[in-house]
């Protein structure tokens, strides 16, 4: 790909992003070590899958991927000559330091140390997180195997954040703003006014999410990323078995979990009026039945729907616990599993009602990745 498709891409994040008065993220430069920052890494392992995802993409420039310097746990999709997604800085260093913050306590899934095979220190937290070894490197063998499950759960939610951004593309849901309010990029945090009211807002969050969390499952079930921690998971927790996956379908969930969690803690610190997701424990029971449904679909899983309910509320109260735990609350046992009963029905019922008119008005929108214009 020539220079000007690259530097047009470029440009055109960059115009997207003053036009919403954002700042870019500046990347760090390499540390004397060798090691890279976080967001180099990340960015590669985007772009990649996007490259993936679609030949429109898989060419430089063919999207725009970058990060907004801004305090807030957000992101935003959007298209102008070309597709463009963005994530905030505090979304990729909250879901990394939660993950490493996690694993660097030992009474948090002892199980890892106890089985005997993994052997190793709790990883430090130096100055340093936010630094690590670049991806063409060999990899270090001696990993600790705690980091590499925070390297792991990691890597879950930042790909289903990424498929949840290409879903506002390819489902039109971007088109659908620009047709109603001009040139607006769909936002994740701040609500948009004017053109789309909250439920239209919240159906089209949760035609992103079920995109993206069924991508996820995908992901978990070709890689079986967590498999190499069953024998001592399973010996701690009672969770409906599913061969070698289950551990993989447990930790899935899981970092989803946190996803939304981190996520609604951002909201809350921002004080909005509106949220454009519903709390954290609902958005997460409303997808179960997409999951069961795909999985069992694909061939992918024995489990039925009320086993997957177990798995997903077991995983998720599994996570609440932990970031009341890191961040000194108390937890709320019953307010989680209280989202999971009523509110699931009625909450689905608004976006089946909702849909009846919103789905039309996207069928007519472009659907899919759209090609770079220079
Ligand atoms: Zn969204």
């Amino acid at each position: 790909m020539s220079d000007t498709v690259i530097a047009g891409s470029d440009e055109a994040f960059n115009e997207a992003l003053a036009h919403m008065g954002l700042r870019r993220f500046e990347m760090p430069k390499p540390k004397l070590n060798g090691n890279v920052s976080l967001f180099e890494v990340v960015r590669e392992r985007c772009l990649a899958t996007l490259a993936d995802m679609a030949d429109e993409y898989a060419s430089e420039g063919g999207i725009a991927f970058g990060f907004a310097d801004h305090r807030e746990f957000n992101a935003f999709a959007q298209r102008t000559s070309r597709d463009m997604i963005c994530l905030y800085v505090p979304a990729i260093r909250s879901l990394w330091a939660f993950f490493h913050g996690l694993m660097g306590q030992r009474e948090i899934f002892p199980w890892i140390d106890d089985t005997g095979r993994f052997e190793g220190q709790p990883p430090q937290s130096k100055g340093d997180l936010f630094f690590v070894r670049p991806p063409d490197k060999p990899a270090n063998e001696d990993v600790e195997i705690r980091r590499k499950l925070a390297v792991a759960l990691f890597d879950t939610a930042l790909d289903f954040m990424l498929k949840h951004e290409v879903a506002h593309l390819w489902n039109g849901h971007v088109a659908l703003l620009h047709a109603k309010e001009s040139s607006a990029a769909f936002q994740e945090m701040r609500l948009v006014d004017g053109g789309l009211d909250i439920s239209t807002v919240q159906t089209l969050e949760y035609d992103a999410d079920a995109f993206a969390i069924q991508q996820a499952f995908a992901r978990a079930y070709r890689l079986n990323p967590f498999a190499e921690y069953s024998e001592g998971f399973l010996k701690d927790h009672k969770i409906p078995l599913d061969g070698d996956h289950s551990t993989t379908w447990y930790f899935t969930w899981f970092a989803i979990y946190a996803v939304f969690r981190l996520f609604d803690e951002s909201c809350e610190a921002a004080d909005l009026p509106q949220w454009t997701h519903p709390p954290a424990a609902l958005r997460q029971a409303c997808l179960v039945t997409s999951v069961a449904a795909v999985c069992a679909r694909q061939g992918w899983s024995k489990l039925n729907p009320t086993e997957w309910e177990r798995v997903a509320s077991e995983a998720g109260l599994e996570a609440e616990r932990l970031v009341c735990r890191l961040r000194g609350f108390q937890l709320n046992a019953n307010a989680y599993l209280s989202l999971w009963t009523a509110p699931v029905a009625e909450q689905i019922q608004n976006y089946l009602t909702v849909w009846e008119t919103l789905g039309p008005q996207l069928a007519a929108m472009p659907r899919g990745p759209q090609p770079a214009r220079p």
